[in-house]
């Protein structure tokens, strides 16, 4: 409900604020149809698409944005008191380490992990059966850095496939609708049989394949359903002999190594149900076109995977949930790494829309987010003669004045008391018992601050000096 709210203003957004001529909804004839008109298309400029292209000019306006490409993200940075994400580690193109921090937070983005195998076969039953062409960035790095720092990842298993998986002779995999169905096609999977009504809805006719030996199926067809069709992609793989051709239906079964007999039988069995007018084993109507027609067709196809549903469950606000269902601070996510948003399967269209919609979430409300320290420094190097007694100082810290007192006995710090102080208490109570340590260990107040929660941090170390300067 709450996408369906949020993609509405994420289009006028799109249009108003972007600049894309994007203001009527069309039917899109390469998605199973919608009832009524709904998908807006953008296009391309230059082969890119457009809603890319007019994103980074947007980016251009702004000069305190710095793209890092070939730069890629390794790890969370976590601040250990207060569970806080405050930045990334990643490697950049030279191989080297970098760090990277974040003032309210960091939003994941990258994408699904299709392109990861082992992650596959971790979760997702079969899968080492199917054809997959994601994208390439696919590896689910987000999946594992979320992961690393107590996110949930749910929905895992959801993979949806398409029966368009085709290998060419040379191993290369495409993405091919044959679409005989609606014209008599017929599917038969590698015991030469058929396994399903060939015009049931299309999730169900890709869980069937799933399901047969090795996710293999033959799209059977005749010279007449073919010519019926009419597609020159088709008509190509056959000239080019990708798509199997014989004069008869034995010769058939054996260039596809098929049960020449059980195959036969097959295809007489379902012609004398198109002569009787009922489909005794799937029901199918119409049922009005026989298989025979010479030459006939064979297309052998596998389950094709374009990209995963699983991943991290987020809040309204976009933030990354654990396994108890709460917040982790300061972590966002948005796009194909999200699990939990389109269940098992995906309307055509959405897998592009929710990365928008919920990537723009993200970003409205990180910047909502409060402020946090940023990387760990040192914060003062003043030089202070320690003087026996005890003091009090206080400065100006995180949420307002920090007041402190000191007591030196023989040149030695021995006691730090904080008699006050307004910052947030989840972040500043360990970083201040950890800071205290720190300067009773060193006897000094040159001392590197608390990683995410430097401002606390500083507000400490300046009291100390105001207090031991008096
Ligand atoms: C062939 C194909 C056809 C499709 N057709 C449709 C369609 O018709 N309709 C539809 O709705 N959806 C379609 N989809 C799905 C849709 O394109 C994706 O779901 C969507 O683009 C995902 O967007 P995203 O921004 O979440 O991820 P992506 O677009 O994959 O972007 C993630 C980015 O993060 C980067 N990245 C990954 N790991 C790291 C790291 N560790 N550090 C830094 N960067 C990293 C990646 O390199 C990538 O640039 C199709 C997908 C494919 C592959």
């Amino acid at each position: 409900m709450h996408y369906c709210n949020l993609a509405g203003p994420t289009i006028d957004w799109l249009v108003d604020e972007l600049g894309l001529g994007i203001t009527e909804a069309v039917f899109a004839p390469e998605h199973t149809l919608y009832s009524v008109p709904r998908t807006y298309k953008a296009g391309t400029i230059d082969g890119t698409s457009a809603v890319l292209v007019a994103l980074l000019k947007k980016l251009e306006t702004y000069d305190n944005i710095t793209i890092h490409t070939t730069t890629q993200a390794i790890r969370l940075i976590q601040d250990e008191l207060s569970g806080r994400i405050i930045g990334v580690m990643a490697v950049d193109g030279n191989g080297m380490l970098q760090e990277f921090y974040a003032e309210h937070g960091v939003i994941l983005a990258t994408g699904g992990f299709g392109n990861n195998p082992a992650m596959l076969e971790k979760y997702v039953a079969g899968s080492e059966d199917w054809l997959m062409i994601v994208a390439p960035g696919s590896t689910g790095d987000g999946h594992r850095m979320a992961r690393e720092v107590g996110a949930d990842l749910v929905n895992m298993e959801y993979v949806p496939t398409y029966n368009y998986g085709f290998e060419r002779s040379n191993g290369q995999i495409q993405m091919v609708y044959v679409r005989s169905e609606l014209f008599g096609g017929l599917y038969i999977n590698s015991e030469g049989k058929r396994f399903v009504n060939e015009l049931a809805t299309q999730k169900s006719r890709e869980h069937a394949l799933r399901v047969q030996p090795g996710s293999v199926m033959f799209e059977v067809f005749d010279d007449a359903i073919n010519q019926a069709n009419n597609r020159s992609n088709i008509n190509a793989l056959i000239a080019d002999g990708e798509i199997a051709s014989a004069n008869t239906i034995e010769e058939l079964a054996v260039k596809i190594g098929l049960d020449p007999d059980v195959f036969a039988q097959t295809i007489e069995t379902y012609n004398s149900y198109v002569d009787a007018g009922e489909d005794l084993d799937f029901g199918k109507t119409p049922l009005n076109v026989k298989i025979e027609t010479a030459p006939f067709y064979a297309a052998k196809l596998r389950p094709l995977g374009l990209l995963t549903l699983g991943g991290v469950s987020i809040d309204l606000n976009g933030r990354v949930l654990d396994t108890n269902g709460s917040a982790i601070p300061g972590l966002f996510a948005a796009g194909e790494m999200l699990g939990g948003l389109h269940g098992t399967h995906i309307s055509s269209g959405n897998g592009v829309t929710a990365p928008i919609v919920f990537g723009r979430l993200a970003g409205q409300q990180v910047v909502l987010t409060e402020k946090f320290g940023l990387r760990p420094e040192t914060a003062a190097t003043t030089d202070i003669v320690l003087t026996d007694g005890t003091f009090s100082g206080s400065a100006m810290s995180f949420g307002g004045e920090m007041k402190v007192e000191v007591t030196v006995e023989a040149g030695k710090i021995t006691e730090i008391t904080i008699l006050s102080h307004q910052d947030t208490p989840a972040i500043a109570s360990g970083a201040l018992e950890t800071m205290v340590g720190k300067i009773l260990d060193a006897n000094s107040i040159n001392v590197d601050t608390v990683t995410g929660a430097t401002i606390t941090s500083k507000g400490l170390i300046n009291a100390m000096q105001d207090a031991l300067s008096n």
